[in-house]
């Protein structure tokens, strides 16, 4: 399949339309010698440990949900690693896509997979994506005839740069009343055709058109629960369906284990923007500040946080299954395996004593008195250091 015909796919599923207007997304990367598409590689994050496996894979076509390039470059060089990822995508002939934000917002996307977690419940969007209409103004006027009207008509078709809709009625022995609307570029030039013509120059106004908003997309969600359930349960549901061994959670002010939740709103990723000021229950996001936590629990509110990425993971897989469906049976879509948040828990572990990552940290006591001894060791060697902060 060409690359052209997966990014409609993937465009259709979630228009970039809906993405947030400082975001980078769509086609970010796209190799010079174009080769059908025989392998997707999805990712939450393109890190090198991802180009690793992609190459491995001998993959195609790259879609990380974080936008590997996100700043403006005016150099691609290797002393940056996301500019030395780019590099390597282009020479091993991988195009790289990133939806992000528009995942983020689309009705069924990454946001309503989160809110999900909990159960059902009436699901509303927190912060509501609007679409400019087709056309920016309206422009309406009054002719006295039909002559007129054909007349009219004739000298707009004339005007180029947009595409004209009209419609007309006849109140009683008003006129005729006509309404046009066009794009911004096609005004003036139309405002100067009509009134230097048949129409007169005060039955002519021009309004601009507002946005209207686009329901069941936007960032953040909103859900009254069908079957309202305690804090202790709706960690462990957040648990099994963001597929963790731990969460963080902070307790909203007056707020128990038991106390019960029928209002979540959740945002993915670093969600206090989209989050703030909204009364709820629950808040379910992957991280937020210190104060911003503060703010939340001092109204009432409790607070899961799971790591940014940990969020949005897990709609990989059900974005997959979407993807697969409409791409033929030769084309492998795959979830990576290198792909994970950075910020990992350390698991207790008596494997053995110098057992690297997996050994805890340790308590307080063992590191103070480790300091002691180093002390002492300093102090008889006759050495003096100053202290390292
Ligand atoms: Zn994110």
């Amino acid at each position: 399949m060409q690359l052209s015909e997966v990014v409609q796919t993937l465009e259709q599923l979630a228009p970039l339309s809906l993405a947030e207007s400082w975001d980078n997304v769509g086609l970010l990367v796209e190799p010079s010698a174009p080769r059908p598409v025989k392998t997707i590689l999805l990712t939450n994050d393109l890190t090198e440990a991802v180009m690793d496996e992609a190459e491995s894979l001998s993959c195609d076509l790259i879609i990380s949900y974080h936008p590997p390039l996100f700043r403006p470059i005016k150099r691609l060089v290797q002393r940056d690693w996301k500019q030395r990822l780019a590099i390597r995508a282009l020479e091993a002939g991988m195009a790289v896509f990133s939806p992000h934000t528009s995942w983020d917002s689309v009705r069924g996307g990454v946001n309503d997979w989160l809110v999900g977690g909990l159960g059902s419940g009436h699901v509303s969007v927190l912060s509501q994506t609007f679409r400019s209409p087709p056309h920016s103004h309206r422009l309406e006027f009054t002719v006295k005839s039909g002559e007129e009207l054909n007349a009219a008509i004739e000298e707009l078709k004339s005007c180029d740069g947009s595409t004209l809709q009209h419609s007309s009625n006849s109140a009683e022995n008003k006129g005729i009343h006509v309404s046009f609307t066009c794009s911004e570029s096609a005004l003036p030039h139309l405002v100067q055709t009509l009134s230097g013509h048949t129409v007169p120059s005060q039955s002519l106004t021009v309004s601009k058109l507002e946005k209207h908003p686009l329901s069941g997309h936007g960032q953040g969600r909103a859900s009254v629960l069908d079957q309202p359930v305690t804090v202790a349960t709706a960690v462990e549901k957040m648990k099994a369906h963001l597929s963790l061994s731990h969460l963080r959670l902070a307790l909203g002010t007056g707020q128990s284990l038991e106390s019960l939740v029928q209002t979540v709103a959740v945002c993915a990723g670093s969600g206090a923007s989209v989050l703030n000021g909204t009364k709820a229950d629950l808040y379910v996001t992957g991280e937020m500040s210190h104060h911003e936590v503060l703010d939340a629990v001092a109204s009432g509110t409790s607070v899961i946080l799971s790591d940014h990425s940990n969020s949005e993971r897990g709609f990989l897989f059900i974005f997959r299954e979407r993807l697969a469906v409409r791409l033929p049976e030769a084309v492998s879509v795959l979830v990576s395996q290198a792909d994970r948040d950075p910020l990992q828990q350390r698991p207790n572990c008596d494997h053995r004593p110098n057992c690297g990552l997996l050994r805890p940290d340790p308590p307080l006591r063992e590191l103070t008195e480790a300091a002691e001894r180093k002390e002492h060791v300093i102090k008889s060697s006759g050495l003096s250091r100053s202290p390292r902060r």
